[in-house]
Order: C-alpha cells, then sequence, then structure tokens
C-alpha cells in the first residue's frame, strides 16, 4: 500500500466506507466533480420538485465551503504550527451538521493542483492550476497518486501569491469541508461563480428553499465611508453576488446577499469601503479568533 494511501485509512479511522469515498474522490477529481455538476443541473431542472428537498439536505450537510477573507487566509497560509479545533462550537463558524472540523496538520505543506471544477466548466487554461491543499493528509495523496492533474509543491509564499493573483481576477477564496476528506478543512480553492460548481449549487439550492446553502458566509459584511466614494461603480463590478449595485450613480448594498468576501473592499481606489465582523452572520474562520475562543471560551 502507497504511504499516502496508509495516511487517508489512518485518518478516517473505522469508517472504511469515507476511506474509500475519499480514496476515489481524489483519485477520480475530475470526472467526479463534472458528474456532481451534471447532478446539480438536474437539480436546477427539478427545482419546482419539492421532495427533492431532502435529498439537498443530505448533500449540503456533508459539503460545503466557507468564503475567508484576504486576511483570514494570509493567516492559514503563514501558519507555522499545526492547528485542531474539533468541537461543536465549529458549528458557529462552518454552520453545517457533519463536517466542521478545523484542522491544518503540518499547514507548510501545500500542493496547487488542476481545479475539478474549473475544468468541468471550460476554464481559460491559465486558471486551472489553481486547487491548494495545505496540510501533509491531502498534499501527500495529490502528489503520491494524482500526476493526471498536475500537482506541484508550492511555498507559503507562492499560495499567497496564486490568492492574491485570483482575487484580482474576481475570484473568491473559500475553504472547503467534506465529510468524506474526514469533515475536516484541507483544500483552499481560488472560486468564481461562472466556474464553482458548489457556489452554482447553492445557488440552484436556493431556488428550491432558502434553507439550503452549500456555502457559508465568511462572518463579514461591509461598511462604507460615505464621504470618501466617488461613485465609480468598481466595487459593484467586484462583487459575483450582486450584493452591490449601482442604478442612475445610486448604490444599493443588500447585505443578505453579501458573502463577506471582501473583493470589493480590496478594489476600492479611495478606500471608502472596510469589512467589518457581522453578528447577524456566521463567526469567521480567523485563526487568531479561533485560538482566543478555545481560551476563553465565553468570548
Ligand atoms: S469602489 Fe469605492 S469609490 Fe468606487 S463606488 Fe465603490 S465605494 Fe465608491
Ligand atoms: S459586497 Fe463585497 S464583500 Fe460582499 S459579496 Fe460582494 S464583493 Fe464580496
Amino acid at each position: 500500500m502507497k504511504e499516502s494511501t496508509k495516511l487517508m485509512f489512518q485518518k478516517h479511522g473505522w469508517r472504511v466506507d469515507r476511506f474509500v469515498h475519499n480514496y476515489y474522490y481524489f483519485l477520480f477529481y475530475y470526472p467526479y466533480v463534472a458528474i456532481s455538476r451534471r447532478f446539480i443541473l438536474l437539480l436546477k431542472y427539478l427545482s419546482w420538485c419539492k421532495p427533492i428537498v431532502p435529498v439537498g439536505k443530505m448533500v449540503f450537510n456533508r459539503y460545503h465551503s466557507k468564503v475567508l477573507s484576504h486576511e483570514d487566509t494570509r493567516k492559514i497560509f503563514t501558519l507555522n504550527e499545526d492547528i485542531r479545533h474539533v468541537s461543536d462550537e465549529n458549528k458557529k463558524i462552518v454552520p453545517y451538521k457533519y463536517a466542521t472540523k478545523i484542522i491544518f496538520q503540518e499547514p507548510d505543506n501545500i500542493v496547487v493542483m488542476d481545479c475539478p471544477c474549473k475544468k468541468a466548466t471550460n476554464a481559460p487554461k491559465e486558471d486551472i492550476n489553481s486547487c491548494i491543499a495545505v496540510g501533509k493528509s491531502v498534499t501527500s495523496f495529490w502528489l503520491e497518486q494524482c500526476q493526471k492533474y498536475h500537482p506541484r509543491k508550492i511555498s507559503q509564499q507562492e499560495a499567497l501569491e496564486i490568492i492574491h493573483r485570483f482575487r484580482k481576477k474576481k475570484h473568491i477564496t473559500q475553504a472547503f469541508f467534506k465529510v468524506a476528506t474526514g469533515g475536516s478543512t484541507g483544500v483552499i480553492c481560488n472560486c468564481h461563480p461562472d466556474t464553482c460548481v458548489s457556489l452554482q449549487a447553492t445557488k440552484f439550492a436556493g431556488r428550491i428553499s432558502d434553507q439550503l446553502s452549500m456555502t457559508a458566509k465568511s462572518g463579514y459584511s461591509v461598511v462604507f465611508e460615505g464621504e470618501r466614494c466617488v461613485a465609480c461603480g468598481h466595487c459593484a463590478d467586484m462583487c459575483g453576488f450582486d450584493a452591490i449595485t449601482f442604478v442612475n450613480g445610486r448604490r444599493t448594498y443588500t447585505k443578505d446577499l453579501c458573502m463577506g468576501c471582501g473583493l470589493c473592499v480590496e478594489d476600492c481606489p479611495e478606500n471608502a469601503m472596510s469589512l467589518y465582523v457581522d453578528p447577524d452572520k456566521p463567526l469567521p474562520l480567523d485563526l487568531d479568533m479561533i485560538r482566543a475562543r478555545a481560551a476563553s471560551p465565553s468570548i
């Protein structure tokens, strides 16, 4: 048995079913996601059919993402110690039933590989190699067994540069959580609403039920400093969720639509916007805040 297979087997313990799922998920990363995308398209056409809601709930409780701000991503890619938070408290950050473990083990092991969503949606060739794994258990498997998806080891600095490059191109940053991969973090990807299967799934799921979502908001909302704004409209151009619109030069911000990705804030030429922790949203995946809460649970 290959070393990375052993590592994956150990991660899942007695849940051999999850090991098998995880093994084939990564081994056939692209066809797995391409088939899932077709399933989601089917959901879209069956959105009128109410009996489909329990099926959607079952899937979305097991596979989801958490939107990350640029700063919270930076904290992950500069980690020099293991992070392991396995607690029901994490549901305040990743508000789902099962996959909520925040684990970054040996976090300086980082690998970038072809993104199956971008391949499945015919994204530009130069954007394909953009799915990032953090931590030994995933990176060793990708390097040893996923050569067909062009994995390559990168430094923390290179990972940050990739994130920065994609954010400039309107890609948000998301941490993925999946029951089949141990219920924990491990893959961080650069996602565009036009090419990300999980963002598309969330959009279609919303038509079936407003209770269904595959994507957890970052935990931040946007505040504007009105006097600095010159109504250039860049923030609306950057937003992939229609949370900011301009009609006749008048800006509208819809907090409920805002994923808190921060792309608009970074692109504002006048520094007229900032993010704040929004008590109406799930808590951010901010490693400093997570450490502080672990040290003092009353926070
Ligand atoms: S990008 Fe900044 S300056 Fe331009 S419209 Fe938006 S808030 Fe105003
Ligand atoms: S309004 Fe800004 S922070 Fe909110 S989703 Fe749009 S781009 Fe992201």
